[in-house]
């Protein structure tokens, strides 16, 4: 891993963003835990992305559905036919690999050194093969260009096999009555299976939406950059359910509108890129993905696809049960098309926190902050009183009471002023109010700014509407 996502990883775990999970017991590979200050960023990137499609859609509402579902849904959804990797373990190693990765990784080095048409023939090679199901062709394609394992550095393979990612458990208490359910892959089902609970208890009219944040599972083959691939994590969906033949206008005013929003977020605009999907899932009539720079290359942070009616019509064969809509404006029944937007909220974390890091020198010295949108800080203030007597501590927890119904603030009094400024830097907190003897006389403080340092005096009165205008958007 490169250094710069080793820096990262080892501040979200000093800094209390996060942790690998279970980490007592040597941690469980791909899975993390979220800290004090972790939990606050998640939950506001989740609020942010909650608010901006429920609330400033009128035709958009959300669902809370359950993990659990009923089996036949992933028969339907094709999941349990057809959500497989490719995987290969290098016998000398005992490694598991992705044996698409191995071959993705081999052409990108031919396209690094120059080679660009050669990679992707092979990439070519690699779908023609896997569309076809022919898993030998794919071995015989990783020994033909010499592709060892890294940690044996042979090329002595074993077969490729297909891996279903779906972690199933059994419900049921008996044996006998236990049957296998699956922990969901995704959250859109949850959506499809409702979506006329949904489109007629909120009389919702097509085309309309509906959001969903929840947890998510898979077996990940290849676990690694950190929280970038997980096999617990959470997924933030909507699903905008359109009159058939109008879903490519809507794909492209999503695929907009969700780039603003990343821009919006304070993400530069050249570290984001649009990936369009030429090859397209069987569902897919269009698809693309939002990526981001990360430290190790550009990487799908959203996913946008046009589905057309494959999931509620193989719910509809499936369930025998008509998920059908009624568009009153043509006089016609039909079964809708759908768009989907499809971000993972430990991703969007990823970027946020790679976008944020700065390690920077000034003056000689190295300093370390994290420069996150106010709007989405863990902490919005710090309020510091500047020695721990006078009454200044006093006066610095009636700020505190004032503020703290409407913003996350923190309170220290230990250390110098200066150090608890570093320590408020290194969580990304934009703002330090410190209270000192002048607050007595005349009611004012000082706001340390996080990102150039710069210091401000302020009337106290004032700091509620300072801090309400810097953490909206
Ligand atoms: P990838 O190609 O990276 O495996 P995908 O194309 O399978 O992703 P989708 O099924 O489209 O991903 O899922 C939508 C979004 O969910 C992704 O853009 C990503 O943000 C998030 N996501 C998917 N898998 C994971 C994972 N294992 N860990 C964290 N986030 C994930």
């Amino acid at each position: 891993e490169n250094t710069q996502l080793k820096d990262i990883i080892a501040h979200a775990k000093e800094y209390g963003f996060v942790y690998p999970s279970s980490e007592i017991y040597d941690g469980l590979q791909a899975v993390y835990d979220y800290g004090a200050y972790g939990v606050e960023l998640k939950n506001n990137l989740k609020r942010l992305w909650w608010e901006t499609m429920t609330r400033l859609n009128d035709n958009i509402v959300g669902i809370d559905a359950a993990i659990f579902m009923h089996p036949t849904t992933w028969k339907a959804s094709g999941h349990v036919d057809s959500f497989n990797d490719p995987m290969i373990d290098n016998k000398d190693s005992k490694k598991r690999y992705r044996a698409d990765v191995l071959i993705e990784e081999k052409a990108a080095q031919y396209a690094q050194n120059g080679e660009k048409e050669r990679g992707q023939n092979l990439l070519n090679a690699m779908a023609r093969l896997l569309e076809a199901e022919d898993l030998s062709g794919v071995r015989d394609l990783i020994i033909n260009e010499g592709i060892f394992c890294p940690i044996s550095g042979t090329s002595n393979w074993t077969e490729v096999r297909q891996f279903n990612l779906m972690f199933s458990t059994q419900v049921g208490s008996v044996a006998e009555d236990a049957s296998t359910i699956y922990l969901r892959p995704e959250t859109a089902q949850g959506i499809f299976v409702n979506f006329l609970n949904v489109q007629k208890t909120a009389r919702m009219k097509v085309p309309f939406g509906i959001a969903q944040i929840g947890k998510a599972f898979r077996n990940e083959i290849v676990a690694r950059q950190f929280i970038f691939r997980m096999r617990e994590f959470e997924q933030m969906e909507m699903q905008f359910f359109v009159r058939p033949g109008s879903e490519l206008d809507w794909y492209k005013e999503w695929a907009d509108t969700r780039m603003q929003w990343h821009k919006a977020l304070g993400i530069p605009e050249d570290k984001l890129r649009r990936h369009d999907h030429e090859k397209l899932a069987h569902y897919a009539n269009a698809a693309m993905d939002i990526e981001y720079e990360f430290p190790f290359g550009f990487k799908e942070v959203e996913g946008i696809h046009s589905r057309t009616d494959f999931d509620l019509k193989s719910h509809q064969e499936y369930s025998k049960k008509k998920q059908q809509y009624f568009d009153p404006e043509i006089n016609q029944n039909y079964i809708p098309y759908v768009i989907e937007t499809s971000i993972g909220a430990d991703r969007l974390f990823l970027m946020t926190l790679c976008n944020a890091f700065v390690d920077e020198e000034v003056e000689g010295k190295q300093r370390t902050y994290l420069k996150f949108h106010p709007a989405i800080a863990p902490v919005k203030a710090a309020i510091l009183p500047l020695v721990k007597k006078d009454g200044l501590p006093e006066k610095a927890k009636e700020i505190v009471e004032a503020l703290k119904y409407d913003f996350n603030i923190i309170y220290e009094e230990a250390a110098s002023i200066g150090k608890r400024y570093t320590r408020q830097d290194l969580i990304g907190t934009p703002f330090c109010i410190a209270v000192d003897h002048q607050t007595l006389e005349d009611n004012t403080v000082t706001i340390r700014h996080r990102d150039n340092t710069e210091q401000e005096r302020v009337a106290i009165p004032e700091l509620h509407a300072r801090l309400s205008d810097a953490c909206s958007f």
